[in-house]
């Protein structure tokens, strides 16, 4: 790929990955953005790099690769960053058991203890002391700051690696080595669409025929605290515990999940599980909610953000709950339980979206980058 040329469309965290590894091959890399800065999933989001969501094998190795990368890239820009961990709570006992197996099953394989209240209130001043079983502490989180991040590496990819950002070009037409933007063609040996929700647009037959919908999630964001209050790592309630694979995987979550379904039921029919991360500005970020549909109303339920906020209460309390902001984010979610939408429609134009199966795009897609542009991806879709 050394010398090669390369178009990127779209400048979310997925084109951004994809133009870091492209240079880091030598390759000559230019950006195109429909809008003047991204605005997508990859500045609505908690911020999570969340190694801690994926199961045991690749997909841990290649958010552990995506973990170092983004090390590296926020070394680089001076990006605010929290390696501060995570936290998942247990306030009664079917949790605090789900949290036991899980650190036993894992106890070789991650950076992951148990922790009991006392310990968990010493980490996280945030925690609910009533009822508190205790904790369970991974390290391998870490928090960035989404709307900082998606502004800095493009600035950065720029000045460092002469990555060309073309701000407000939306692309219309691609074909093998050329990308028009209305009447507009740019050229290039090699060209990735990184589009996000916007997906069927640039290929709608394959689109219509892939295993893919959207998801609609509602967020929320706290004031920044006061007196310099800090979180101490992002922390999660039990809903959580049934939400990601990885504990599905290590431990018996079918009694929790009975639970959940008879006392929660309206949690589970709105796909909330509940967790907060604050960024250096002190703002605490906390969401979320999942509804699946191909198209979604504009609107956001005031009923859903306040069932959130209710939950939360459960386990982490903070000085000063005043909402200072509320929106919605969108991703690509996959229907057949893969982990990653990668196609080639046609030579050189290969597609690459719904990272983690949609919503883990913040932890996996620099190493999923870099394991594409390498040619160490073994899994592309290939027109019929
Ligand atoms: C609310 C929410 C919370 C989340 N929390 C986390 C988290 O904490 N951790 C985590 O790992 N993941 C998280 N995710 C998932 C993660 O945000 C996504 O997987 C990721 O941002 C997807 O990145 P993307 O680049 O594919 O999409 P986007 O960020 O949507 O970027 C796509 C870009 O392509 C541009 N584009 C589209 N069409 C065109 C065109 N024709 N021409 C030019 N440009 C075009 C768009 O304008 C956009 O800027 C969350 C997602 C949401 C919505």
């Amino acid at each position: 790929m050394k010398n090669e040329t390369a178009l990127v469309v779209g400048a979310g965290i997925v084109g951004l990955a994809v133009a870091r590894a492209l240079v880091a091959r030598g390759c000559k890399v230019r950006v195109l953005e429909r809008y003047d800065r991204a605005v997508g999933a990859s500045v609505r989001n908690f911020g999570m790099v969340w190694p801690i969501g994926v199961p045991n094998g690749p997909l841990y190795e290649r958010a552990l690769r995506s973990r170092q990368l983004w090390q590296e890239l926020l070394d680089a820009t001076g990006a605010w960053h929290d390696p501060s961990g995570s936290l998942h709570v247990a306030h009664a006992d079917d949790e605090w058991a789900v949290l036991q197996q899980y650190a036993a099953a894992n106890a070789a394989l991650r950076p992951c203890r148990v922790l009991d209240a006392d310990a968990t209130r010493a980490m996280s001043p945030a925690v609910v002391a009533k009822d508190l079983r205790g904790a369970l502490f991974n390290a391998d989180e870490l928090v960035v700051d989404p709307r900082e991040v998606i502004g800095v590496l493009p600035a950065y990819l720029s000045e460092r690696h002469g990555v060309e950002f073309h701000w407000r070009t939306p692309v219309t037409c691609v074909e093998s080595g050329k990308v028009w933007s209305g009447s507009r063609c740019f050229e290039a040996d090699q060209i990735f669409v990184c589009s996000g929700p916007e997906f069927e647009q640039l290929y709608p037959e394959l689109y219509a025929a892939a295993p893919l919908t959207r998801c609609k999630l509602q967020m929320q964001r706290l004031v920044a605290q006061p007196q310099g209050f800090r979180l101490g790592a992002a922390l999660c309630g039990g809903l959580s515990l049934v939400h990601y694979a990885g504990f599905r995987e290590a431990a018996d979550v079918a009694p929790l999940q009975a639970r959940y379904q008879a006392q929660h039921a309206d949690l589970i029919e709105l796909g909330i599980h509940v967790m907060a991360t604050q960024n250096g500005l002190g703002e605490i970020t906390i969401g979320d909610s999942h509804a699946y549909a191909h198209t979604h109303d504009p609107f956001d339920e005031q009923l859903i953000n306040r069932k959130v906020r209710d939950y939360l209460s459960g386990f982490m309390q903070v000085p000063d709950n005043t909402i200072a902001q509320t929106w919605h984010g969108i991703y690509p979610k996959l229907t057949d339980g893969s982990t990653e939408f990668i196609a080639e429609p046609e030579a050189g134009v290969t597609i690459v979206n719904a990272v983690g199966g949609g919503g883990l795009g913040m932890t996996l897609s620099f190493g999923l980058a870099e394991e594409l542009v390498e040619g160490r991806y073994t899994h592309v879709r290939h027109a019929a």
